[in-house]
């Protein structure tokens, strides 16, 4: 993910690459992971006065999510786009890793979900109730009123 800038008089720099699942650094920040056929970065690095850098590029490929419910894993399209002024740590190679996860934070949905009507996790026992039930659902469906009876026992 660095692109070489050590060529002084060149001004321009053009990009076309994957970005694999490997690539990620486990940062924590991001829930999404590239697909099985990676991300797509392709873009252009100008170099502007001053050290600093206008780079330009648009990501695109398959993200994986976690449902927001049920945590299974969703497919998702992702088509977005990176502009900015920004500076080079170093002189000699560019790193765009950085930028990549800035792009791929701000855009990051907050809410997946699996199905519009995705029944999520049993939060006693943890099951999946998109695929099964489980013996808490009576205990969960409580009427609200045994419950505060509950709570004085
Ligand atoms: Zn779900
Ligand atoms: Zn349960």
């Amino acid at each position: 993910m660095k692109i070489d800038i050590s060529d002084q008089t060149k001004k321009r720099f053009e990009f076309d690459t994957k970005l694999g699942d490997d690539d990620l650094p486990v940062s924590g920040e991001l829930s999404g992971t590239p697909g099985p056929d990676g991300l797509t970065i392709a873009g252009t690095l100008r170099r502007l006065p001053e050290q600093k850098y206008e780079l330009v590029f648009h990501l695109g490929g398959t993200l994986i999510y976690p449902c927001s419910r049920c945590l299974d894993p969703v497919e998702t399209q992702a088509e977005y786009d990176f502009e900015d002024i920004v500076e080079s740590g170093a002189e000699t190679e560019f790193d765009l890793l950085p930028f990549i996860e800035d792009c791929l934070f701000i855009n990051e949905p907050s809410k997946i979900l699996c199905r519009e009507d995705c029944r999520g996790l049993c939060q006693h026992c943890g099951a999946n109730l998109n695929y099964e039930t489980c013996s808490c659902d009576a205990e969960a469906e409580i009427d609200p009123r045994m419950e505060a009876l509950k709570s004085l026992l």
